[in-house]
């Protein structure tokens, strides 16, 4: 393997390997036995800096994560086109039955910061349908971490959009959260619905 970035990544996975798959051999062995039983789906954003797991030091099997431009989460539309971020929220409600769901935006998102500027020249096949599910949202608004704010907001929004999200929630079997990494200062901020805005959650 001459390349040096391909490397990098198989030292990175004989390091996973020697912690998960030997050092801590019989918790891999009961998740592979007994199948994965995450309690939070995480939507989050593409970006590299913002990995959950990481961010959030999640062991294997904590969380099912669905990453995608910006961490949108499309408005329920069934009409039998393919839909990932949908598709992987219907398998952890519904099949996992999950407990939360986290929307988990990030300051300097560029996604967010396309939906009100555009995408880039040459983007217009999916990034830009796919930037406009927040469109609106974010077009009034000047200050960046207001619009990835906004964002998640309308993640939050769309997410109940779904009947089977919308039912669990009712039954209490389901709690839905949005939070925004501010990437500047290190920091963790969540929405607060009842007050109505984002408030400091960690450090
Ligand atoms: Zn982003």
């Amino acid at each position: 393997m001459d390349d040096p970035v391909l490397r990098r990544l198989l030292a990175g996975f004989r390091a996973f390997h020697a912690r998960h798959c030997e050092r801590e051999a019989e918790s891999w062995e009961r998740l592979v036995r007994e199948g994965q039983r995450p309690e939070v789906l995480v939507i989050g954003c593409s970006d590299s800096r913002v990995d959950p797991a990481l961010l959030l030091d999640a062991r294997p099997g904590e969380l099912f994560v669905v990453r995608n431009v910006a961490a949108l989460v499309p408005p329920h539309a069934p009409d039998g086109a393919e839909h990932g971020t949908a598709a992987a929220i219907e398998f952890a409600v519904r099949v996992l039955g999950v407990r939360h769901v986290l929307v988990l935006g990030h300051g300097r998102c560029a996604g967010i910061a396309a939906a009100r500027e555009g995408v880039p020249d040459g983007c217009g096949d999916y990034l830009a349908p796919w930037t406009r599910i927040v469109a609106d949202a974010v077009a009034g608004l000047e200050d960046p971490a207001e619009r990835e704010r906004a964002g998640v907001r309308r993640s939050l929004e769309n997410l109940r959009s779904y009947p089977w999200v919308r039912e669990a929630e009712a039954a209490g079997r389901l709690a839905v959260h949005g939070w925004r990494f501010d990437l500047e200062r290190g920091r963790l901020e969540g929405y607060d619905e009842a007050a109505g805005g984002f408030r400091p959650l960690a450090p």
